[in-house]
């Protein structure tokens, strides 16, 4: 049973299917058959207007700049914003100084678009090298996801697995969680491919259960409370590929992923839960087929679409997150929900 919600959040889960609007979560609903899907337990809804600074179409730089810095950026800028593409201090970052934990859970490598720009501040996403050193600047309570091989396969030769040894980092390769210092003793990087994890359809698993035990981890770590930033990174993959078993299998490993979460916020009461998605992608349509009953999944391009985004939210102050409104909302309302003076002062 849900336990009453608190009047303010203690901790924040920030969800993101990446390519993920409102044709792929109708047919993660309807490819669900029988019984009430994760997706209906949202008491409130809104949607995003995903374009990026000076484009309607987004990336996922772009896309996840407006989510960590509540400002719109051109496409390819890893937390950079206009107009003279300086650093800008991502959420994570600001909670990470006022004591929160944070961390990240992904099925992409760390130096992948969306986990990097909430620690990374890069002229382009391309920049793989230099976005895995800004990792080292940063304060993350904890990392799960892939990419070792940018931290210790380097063109430069450095190691920085070494480098985040040196600063307390327990850092760890795989897919299992018991040799981890979940009881919040120690910050920790669990690294689960050198390069980018497998795809759901090949066997990858890990994304539900991390994103349990990060959220119980961060719940240890920090009595103020914490920020999780989970991505269903390769959702967006799929679509680029127009690939529907690909896409099924992602959708499923997402949806268990946020049941996790949402399972965590209903027993916790303090926990605002969002799951929204950066941007649409394949320009996916759900079209009848000669078994009434059944849909089928086309497409119209192999690119990221224009289309507006849903945000599902649950937890206190998740009414915030009702209308219709820009991706860089999300980060104020993120803030307001907190009711922290950081967030409200930027937006002036
Ligand atoms: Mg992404
Ligand atoms: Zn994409």
């Amino acid at each position: 049973m849900p336990v009453p919600l608190a009047e303010r959040p203690k901790n924040i889960i920030l969800i993101i299917g990446d390519g993920m609007a409102t044709p792929q979560l109708s047919a993660s609903l309807y490819w669900r058959g029988v019984g009430r899907s994760v997706w209906e337990q949202f008491p409130f809804v809104g949607f995003h207007q995903s374009h990026a600074y000076d484009e309607r179409v987004t990336d996922s730089a772009a896309g996840a700049t407006a989510f960590a810095c509540g400002q719109k950026t051109k496409n390819g800028a890893i937390g950079l914003v206009p107009p003279h593409f300086e650093p800008c201090r991502t959420i994570l970052e600001e909670l990470s100084a006022l004591g929160w934990a944070t961390g990240m859970v992904v099925t992409c490598s760390a130096v992948h678009a969306t986990p990097a720009c909430f620690v990374a501040h890069q002229d382009l996403r391309a920049f793989s090298e230099f976005i895995a050193e800004d990792y080292l600047k940063s304060s993350l309570d904890c990392f799960i996801g892939g990419g070792r091989g940018y931290f210790n396969d380097r063109p430069d030769r450095r190691n920085l697995l070494d480098s985040l040894r040196k600063n307390g980092y327990l850092v760890r390769f795989g897919t299992t969680f018991n040799q981890l210092p979940l009881d919040g003793s120690a910050p920790f990087y669990l690294f689960t491919a050198d390069r980018e994890p497998p795809s759901a359809h090949e066997g990858r698993r890990y994304l539900p259960m991390a994103t349990a035990r990060a959220c119980e981890y961060l719940q240890k770590r920090s009595p103020k409370g914490f920020f999780l930033m989970v991505e269903g990174s390769q959702i967006d993959w799929a679509l680029h590929a127009n690939d529907v078993s690909w896409l099924r299998a992602e959708l499923r490993d997402f949806e268990a992923a946020v049941t996790e979460a949402l399972r965590f916020a209903q027993k916790d009461g303090e926990t605002l839960l969002i799951v929204t998605g950066d941007h649409e992608c394949g320009g996916m349509s759900l079209n009848p087929t000669q078994n009434p009953k059944h849909f089928a999944p086309a497409f119209t391009t192999r690119l990221h679409s224009a289309a507006m985004v849903p945000v599902l939210a649950y937890g206190p102050q998740a009414h915030l997150f009702s209308g219709i409104y820009d991706n860089t909302d999300i980060y104020f309302k993120m803030w307001e929900a907190l009711s922290q003076e950081s967030g409200a002062r930027k937006r002036l």
